[in-house]
């Protein structure tokens, strides 16, 4: 077992990672820039290392500065957590060049799953239904885009292979727009993810956004954690994520479930990854996989009592996966608001001090988050501050302890989404289940107008 590992991250992140290596006798660094000095994931590591200035590119996305500081601290490994270089191959693979283990996938495994066509051809080649596309990257000049546009079917996403963040994507109406949408999407991806290059698929209209968690050792064990409904979104962006989904059996579950793991499996990869699918009248369609753990892995750690992070660092240091599939059962229902320091209505961001907190608390209560009282918030990072988990037997007994953890919950000093959760928990449709990914958009625009 790992003796240290420094975590390269921030937040309510860097807190998860830190308690699960505590639990497992292992010993934290915390690296942070100049803006973080104060932070709780650096109170609480055993030690702390300053990496560089407050923005990101300074500190948290300075490859350099993070690798002497692992070099300096005498760690085993590094857990690079979500967002940052947790999905950068030329970092996972200077880690591993670095002779530190990287708590991940391979580098290899990255880079393809980085690039969208490339993950879509690779899972399609095992079996797995992906949204219908150009197999390859189109450039507005191109003769046959129309054509190809044209197969696919109107409306088309114009998408950038190497997006992230709900980022470089264009909605296609009609032929007449196609140009200009490639031509501006290329541009964006150029200039957001330094990769141009772009690709189309068929724009589904009212789909739920559901995704499979998998768990793959190194020994060719792999298991799936079942799926989280994310279809609550803003601008592509998750704020409510559940966990089983209201809108599928458990044998869609295990069906689609077992595909992916096989897939995982029969692709080599190691570690905890999730695959992306976009659900509509019955069927799944493929998007994207995400290379690490994601902000949302609390609610499938709820219904299966699996501590995710133990486990991605468990199979890291090469020990056997100490479960298998029949071992995982489903019990309950999970919810995660996300709530961010934004003005619950405009989504502004609200950084500053913080004069008053107070977590909820209670049976199958969960907060992750690194707030206290008198800490401020900086701005120049992502503005999710905490992360409220519920658990309930089922879902409305979820739902009921939702809103009365959300009614505890003080965070005083800036704007949070707090009020916004409230209104969603006590919505009908919501209450139901009754959603898609433009539920949310179109709720607030209906809130704006009244
Ligand atoms: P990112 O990597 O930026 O998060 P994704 O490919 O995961 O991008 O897509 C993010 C969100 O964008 C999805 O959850 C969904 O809401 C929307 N989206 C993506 N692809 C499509 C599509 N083909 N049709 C409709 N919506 C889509």
């Amino acid at each position: 077992m790992f003796k240290k590992i420094l975590i390269a991250n921030r937040g309510e992140i860097a807190l998860r990672i830190h308690r699960a290596c505590r639990e497992m006798g292992i010993r934290t660094v915390a690296v942070h820039s100049t803006a973080d000095s104060d932070a709780m994931h650096v109170r609480l590591a055993d030690e702390s290392i300053c990496v560089g200035g407050p923005t990101s590119r300074e500190s948290y996305l300075n490859m350099p500065a993070l690798l002497s500081a692992a070099t300096l601290a005498g760690v085993d490994a590094i857990h690079p957590g979500v967002g940052f270089l947790s999905e950068n191959s030329e970092f996972a693979q200077m880690v591993v060049d670095h002779d530190f283990v990287f708590i991940g996938p391979s580098a290899e495994h990255i880079r393809i799953m980085g690039d969208k066509i490339l993950a879509k051809a690779a899972v399609e080649e095992l079996g797995i239904p992906v949204v219908p596309g150009t197999p390859r990257p189109v450039s507005p000049q191109e003769e046959g885009i129309f054509d190809m546009a044209k197969e696919i079917g109107y409306p088309i996403l114009v998408k950038a292979a190497g997006g992230g963040g709900g980022k470089g994507m264009q909605v296609v109406q009609a032929p007449e727009m196609l140009e200009n949408a490639l031509t501006i999407a290329s541009a964006e991806a150029k200039a957001n993810f330094g990769n141009e290059s772009v690709f189309m698929e068929r724009y589904l209209k009212q789909p739920r956004h559901i995704e499979i968690q998998v768990l793959a050792d190194h020994h060719g064990n792999v298991v799936h954690l079942g799926e989280r409904d994310c279809s609550i979104q803003r601008r592509h962006q998750k704020i409510w994520e559940e966990a089983p989904s209201p809108a599928i059996s458990a044998a869609q579950r295990m069906e689609l479930g077992n595909r992916v793991a096989d897939a995982t499996r029969r692709m080599g990869y190691q570690g905890v990854g999730t695959f992306e699918f976009l659900y509509e009248n019955g069927e799944f369609f493929f998007i994207e996989m995400n290379t690490r753990i994601q902000v949302e892995h609390p609610i499938s750690e709820m219904i299966t009592g699996i501590d995710l992070i133990r486990e991605q660092i468990r199979v890291a240091t090469g020990e056997p996966l100490g479960f298998t599939q029949d071992d995982i059962t489903f019990n309950g229902h999970a919810i995660e608001c996300r709530i961010n320091a934004e003005h619950p209505a405009t989504f502004l961001p609200s950084p500053g001090k913080i004069t008053a907190y107070h977590p909820p608390g209670g049976p199958n209560v969960r907060v992750d988050s690194a707030l206290y009282t008198g800490y401020s918030i900086p701005p120049y990072y992502d503005s999710l501050i905490s992360k409220l988990v519920v658990w309930g037997r089922d879902r409305d007994e979820c739902l009921m302890r939702l809103r009365r953890a959300l009614e505890e919950y003080v965070i005083s000093g800036v704007e949070t989404l707090i009020p916004l959760h409230q209104a969603l928990a006590h919505n009908e449709d919501m209450q139901k289940g009754a959603y898609d990914i433009r539920w949310l958009e179109e709720f607030l625009a209906k809130q704006n107008a009244s």
